[in-house]
């Protein structure tokens, strides 16, 4: 395997191949192939960014077909064909069916591009400076989405304070022992509790990359209910749970709430391109033109596989009922792993679960052990305690229960009691 040239040049920041390493070279479907033949499943999916699997045709080809017509790939925020037939296909297709008036913002392409704007504009907007963001949240890699990431490890790598940022708990960080929202009502309510009305609060549904414990429904309800209470505004980060990965465009749907504001990318473009959006109510849209911009904001190529994607997978409730029936077999294939080792649990909703060890040390062995058996698992959790299991949307029963066995025999093979 020729690595020369990562060892010799790439930054040492490097890390998911350090996981993996081998040197992957094509990709359909749920499935990678390395250079040197090796076919491996990919339950990685990007960290969700490939919610559709790899190189869907439908995505290739309306990619294929805009660069063999000379379509313009680079244009800023002009109006352009390729954005004009993403907003139109955007509106129909999601925003209007779910009575969703919110204005849609291109960032730079990234989740934490998403994040920043949303903090950005609930600054402006309430003129209050400060943000709550829960336990084990986390947001992306600029000082704005670090200040509000919980991960020990990513804040201290901001080498500076990260200010105006209050973390409270998640749902259930008490193991039920406290009242919901306990803590935030009363010093919200308190003038003199020392902390002032935030700005904002940012919230994921299912934490993606901080342990995946998925909020329950009222949970949600009553932070939505809080935070109209006080004028907070409601930020959900969909960056990783959004794009159908837990079974509805956007995974607070079940709940019935309306956020203020909500965070996409990753999978928003279908084919893994670069793409984000934040999505605003009419009444925060109160920017000076230009006082937020970038380079790259809307890409054209990632504007034509996202519309070929909203076309092909949300028009209809194919995908979600597939992803659904996928969601329980995961669910059922993890909780057989789980059975597996004394205490350990099953943790997520829908196509973004995994299992919780207690043992911090099983997660990776297990994901080591998948890997060598052809398939792609990560990890999650400040401990890296939780093994993540994150298939396509697209992913047949077949494949499912495929990577589901490699997943028991990897488990038989490396935790302590199963024999
Ligand atoms: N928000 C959430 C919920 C995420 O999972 C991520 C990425 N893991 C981000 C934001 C940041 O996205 P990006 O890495 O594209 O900046």
């Amino acid at each position: 395997m020729n690595t020369a040239v990562f060892d010799r040049r790439e930054s040492v920041v490097r890390s998911y191949c350090r996981n993996w390493p081998t040197v992957f070279d094509q990709a359909r479907g749920a499935e990678q192939v390395a250079e040197d033949g090796t076919r491996y499943l990919d339950f990685f999916s990007g960290a969700g960014a490939l919610n559709y699997g790899h190189n869907h045709p439908a995505l290739k080809q309306a990619l294929q077909d805009y660069l063999a017509g000379d379509g313009v790939i680079h244009s800023l925020d002009m109006y352009s064909v390729a954005k004009r037939e993403f907003l139109e296909t955007f509106e129909e297709t999601i925003l209007q069916p779910r009575g969703l008036d919110h204005r849609v913002q291109f960032p730079g392409p990234t989740g934490t591009n998403a994040v920043e704007t949303a903090l950005k504009i609930a600054r402006k907007v309430t003129g209050r400076t400060d943000i709550v963001s829960f336990t084990n949240a986390f947001h992306g890699m600029t000082l704005g989405s670090l200040a509000v990431t919980g991960n020990s490890m990513k804040r201290a790598g901001a080498g500076t304070p990260l200010y105006h940022a209050t973390p409270a708990p998640y749902d259930d960080y008490f193991d039920g022992g406290t009242p919901d929202f306990l803590w935030l009502e009363r010093v919200w309510e308190d003038s003199g509790s020392g902390l002032s009305l935030p700005a904002a609060v940012i919230v994921e549904t299912v934490q993606g990359e901080g342990g995946l414990k998925a909020a329950r429904m009222e949970w949600l309800r009553a932070l939505a209910d809080l935070c109209r209470r006080f004028d907070v505004k409601l930020i959900v980060d969909d960056v990783q749970a959004g794009c159908g990965r837990t079974g509805t465009f956007f995974s607070f749907e079940p709940a019935g709430i309306t956020p203020d504001i909500i965070c996409l990318s990753k999978s928003l473009s279908g084919l893994g391109l670069p793409f984000a959006a934040t999505l605003l109510r009419p009444e925060l849209d109160l920017w000076e033109p230009g006082e937020h911009n970038g380079t790259f904001r809307g890409f054209n190529p990632a504007f034509v596989t996202a519309t070929a994607a909203l076309r092909e997978f949300w028009q209809d409730d194919a995908l979600a009922q597939a992803a659904a029936q996928r969601g329980a077999q995961l669910q059922g294939g993890l909780e057989r792993l789980a059975a597996l080792s004394p205490g350990a649990s099953y943790r997520g909703r829908g196509l973004l679960a995994g299992v919780h060890f207690p043992d911090t040390e099983v997660a990776e062995k297990l994901a080591a052990a998948a890997f060598q058996r052809g398939l792609l698992v990560e990890t999650s959790g400040p401990d890296s305690e939780v093994l993540k299991v994150m298939p396509p949307l697209t992913v047949t029963e077949e494949e499912l229960e495929r990577g589901l066995d490699i997943l028991i025999d990897s488990g038989r093979a490396v935790l302590p009691r199963a024999a």
